[in-house]
């Protein structure tokens, strides 16, 4: 295989045809193009499967009672599910929706967790009625209403309950979730997560076993997570010692991160397992507590690296001394976290990957948003209209956030297997009929 700098943030299986051409698995992109249409994601089925024994084994080894939760509101498609499900994962969904996805995907329910800050009855409902292992509850309003769900169906449920620890992951603001001014979870800080632990104790057909929270994504840095574990589980020691409550489960979230420019290096998965196993460790040693089932819930890092997505060049706006804009025919449709979240790409001419890379550009979304732009100030080969625009690092909420705002379709999305078998459409291109379906014309 060439090597190229990208070799790091694409799929592990990615490669360079003799000619130049991007390759996944021994699958040249320029013919997956040819034969599902552009934009195209490509996902790898190898890099999925390596990602998810890599969390599996590392966890594994800083800390026996552990187990990886992958967090499908990243990529929720069944074909995903069952290789989550063959790798011996759990799965967290959020909605009513991501759930429909694991009961048509077979997902076994007692290895789902249903998380979510504003769960409406007919989810919760549901999700007791299909057999959902645990609940997650984010809310106090949840906590009597999953409460009267479950004494309504006879049923005792399994929870967890989410507390904010104010901890500040120190990433987008946007993606910051465990800070004290956030809308999800119990704080510790201001009593609310202690009442919380008390009223759930007290319900009749809630069975705590344990907390969770999630400080946000992607995190760059491993301090957040011991200072995190280490207050929450001196806050679990104080609630037993008040409450008899009795951690068994404990989930410090999910929001490892992933590589998506080649200069902005993440932790090793190793790296993160062992300081979040060392925490738990020491803290409960210092406070005497057993330790507790680990549960740690990997969205994007477990689907992030796996993903491509490619586009097509068409309009090329040259601005003398100011930017060159290469306009490709996707954007912000299906990929808005740059225009949310100012995130950042790296890009490759796929046809092109051996040229010398020696034009500054930018590139833009076909939507009609000033913002719509995919990579600023990047540099690529001379463009030319028809060339293919790879987006690695594309497999993480890109296609779950994609909308069809200009009614512009949402792209098709093929797996590769292997470099033997055939690639495989897991999702077809949206037709204009997809987009007609919902309307009423008379
Ligand atoms: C989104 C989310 C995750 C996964 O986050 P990633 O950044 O994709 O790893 C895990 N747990 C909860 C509760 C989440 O909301």
């Amino acid at each position: 295989m060439n090597s190229f700098k990208e070799t790091e943030i694409l799929p592990f299986s990615s490669g360079v045809s003799p000619d130049g051409v991007l390759q996944i698995n021994g699958h040249s992109v320029d013919e997956l193009i040819d034969k599902f249409g552009s934009p195209l994601y490509i996902y790898d089925e190898d890099t999925i499967r390596k990602m998810c024994v890599e969390f599996r084994e590392n966890f594994c080894n800083h800390y026996e009672n552990s187990h990886i939760e992958y967090s499908c509101k990243a990529f929720a498609n069944p074909f995903v599910n069952k290789i989550i499900d063959e790798e011996g994962l759990f799965m967290d969904v959020v909605t009513g929706g991501e759930l429909a996805v694991a009961i048509n995907s077979n997902f076994p329910p007692n290895k789902l967790n249903f998380h979510g800050n504003n769960k409406g009855k007919d989810e919760l409902t549901e999700a007791l009625k299909y057999g959902v292992e645990y609940i997650t509850i984010d809310s106090f309003a949840e906590i009597n209403l999953l409460n009267s769900i479950s004494e309504d169906l006879g049923k005792f449920q399994k929870v967890m309950l989410r507390l904010s620890p104010s901890i500040d992951p120190h990433t987008h603001l946007l993606t910051s979730t465990g800070i004290l001014d956030s809308k999800f979870g119990f704080s510790i800080e201001t009593g609310d997560a202690e009442l919380a632990i008390k009223q759930t104790l007290d319900k009749s057909n809630l069975i705590l076993d344990g907390v969770h929270f999630h400080l946000g994504s992607p995190i760059f840095e491993l301090e957040p997570f011991s200072e995190a574990i280490e207050y929450v589980i001196s806050f679990c020691s104080e609630m037993r010692d008040k409450y008899s409550f009795n951690l068994k489960r404990f989930s410090p979230g999910g929001g490892f991160a992933i590589g998506y420019k080649t200069e902005k290096k993440p932790p090793k998965i190793s790296e993160y397992a062992k300081v979040i196993s060392d925490s738990i460790k020491m803290s409960c040693d210092k406070y005497s507590l057993q330790y507790p089932e680990l549960i740690v819930e990997p969205g994007r890092s477990i689907i992030g690296r796996s993903g491509v997505a490619i586009y097509t060049v068409g309009g090329i706006k040259k601005i003398k001394d100011v930017r060159t804009y290469v306009s490709v025919d996707g954007g912000m449709g299906d990929n808005i976290r740059p225009a949310l979240y100012q995130s950042e790409y790296s890009v490759i001419s796929a046809g092109k990957v051996n040229e010398e890379r020696d034009n500054l550009v930018t590139i833009a979304g076909k939507f009609c948003e000033s913002g719509d732009i995919l990579a600023k100030d990047v540099y690529i080969p001379n463009p030319e209209v028809g060339d293919l625009i790879a987006l690695p690092a594309s497999g993480a909420y890109n296609l779950m956030m994609a909308s069809n705002y200009n009614m512009q379709t949402k792209p098709a999305v093929v797996l590769i297997k292997s470099s033997s078998e055939p690639p495989y459409l897991i999702s077809r291109r949206e037709t204009y009929n997809d987009l007609l379906r919902l309307s009423i014309f008379e």
